[in-house]
């Protein structure tokens, strides 16, 4: 905090939260603010969270919902001393939290906290390595569920909740997400499992996350229900060819960005570079997208010990859509894959 000009941290309930306590509260409307200043801190928190957040030391300024946050967060900024120059604030604090906040500290700036807390978070500790190993195991079982679910006439919301049952049952805590795509859709990076019911002959994108002990995984394969077309075959290959260049990219030392040029490059001279709309990958822990971005201008050079995915992808509209995706652990002499399938495209038998 003293490096980085902050004289106090407010967090809100999130990832954050859960980093530094072990433990966050459902985010909704209630107030709920971990203030950290240099030498101490105090939280303010709704009645009926009390009792749950007796896991977290230290003093705590307790109001009920007929009255209202204002004078525990008074009482509780005041508890801290000074009154702060610069405030950081978690990146995802309600707009209603932060007003209320800026409104008793009129002559203070504001910060987001990740300024502080991403560097904390970037390099995971072996017991939170154990965790995202855990995660990816269940979502390994997530995809070959959803894989075995696959059939004509059956719907992507049928494939995703074959997919969700598997994660529940190999230990999920949550299901971070699903997105199963089929056909056309699959050309919508960001599609939302939907009512279309699968055809033969076409392809599916099954992508997943699960969280374990908080920790999340994430995880793309590609399916065909049946014979896949020449072209699809031949833009598979290019996908896979970038994934592994961009894992070849990723050392201790080389940036971000290398890792997503090595990708891109590939896609590029295979001429689909329009079609590759996204970034090459994203940190993974406590939140699914989480730094460092891995993108063409993220010169931030990469550590051992960070965990991110590579997930090249090329999108041609009304057509088809290939996205693979490891994430991986990145160790002194390279990246280790957390997933245990197969990357080949499962072809089903209608
Ligand atoms: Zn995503
Ligand atoms: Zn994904
Ligand atoms: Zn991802």
């Amino acid at each position: 905090m003293a490096r980085l000009g902050c004289d106090l941290v407010a967090l809100g309930p999130g990832d954050d939260l859960r980093y530094l306590c072990g433990w966050s509260p459902v985010a909704d409307e209630r107030l709920f603010l971990l203030l950290v200043a240099t030498d101490r801190h105090a939280l303010v928190v709704p009645r009926l969270n009390a009792d749950a957040a007796a896991t977290v030391p230290g003093p705590r300024f307790v109001y009920d919902d007929a009255e209202g946050p204002a004078s525990a967060l008074r009482q509780a900024l005041a508890s801290l001393g000074t009154v702060p120059g610069c405030v950081a604030v978690s990146d995802d604090l309600r707009a209603d939290h932060l007003l209320a906040l800026q409104q008793q500290l009129p002559g203070s700036s504001f910060d987001v906290a990740s300024r502080l807390l991403a560097p904390l978070r970037a390099c995971k500790d072996p017991s939170e390595l154990e965790w995202l190993r855990r995660a990816a195991r269940v979502a390994d079982a997530g995809v070959v569920a959803a894989l075995e679910a696959c059939r004509p006439g059956v719907s992507e919301i049928q494939v995703a909740e074959a997919a969700r049952a598997a994660m529940v049952a190999s230990g999920a805590e949550t299901v971070a997400f699903v997105l199963v795509a089929s056909g056309p859709n699959t050309a919508l990076p960001h599609h939302h499992s939907g009512p279309r019911l699968l055809q033969a002959g076409e392809p599916v994108l099954v992508d997943v996350g699960a969280r374990v002990g908080g920790y999340c995984s994430d995880v793309t394969r590609m399916a065909s229900l049946g014979q896949p077309s020449s072209r699809f075959v031949q833009v598979v290959e290019v996908v896979e060819r970038a994934l592994q260049e961009a894992l070849r990219a990723a050392r201790p030392g080389s940036t971000a960005a290398d890792v997503d040029r090595a990708a891109r490059r590939v896609i590029e001279d295979a001429g689909f570079g329009p079609y590759f709309s996204h970034r090459t990958g994203h940190g993974l822990g406590l939140s699914v997208h989480e730094p460092p971005s891995v993108h063409a201008q993220n010169a931030q050079q990469l550590e051992a010990g960070m965990v991110f995915t590579v997930e090249p992808g090329v999108y041609l509209p009304g057509e088809f859509g290939v996205r693979l995706e490891e994430a991986v652990i990145l160790g002194p002499a390279g990246p280790q894959i957390l997933s245990g399938l197969p990357r080949q495209v499962t072809v089903l038998t209608p």
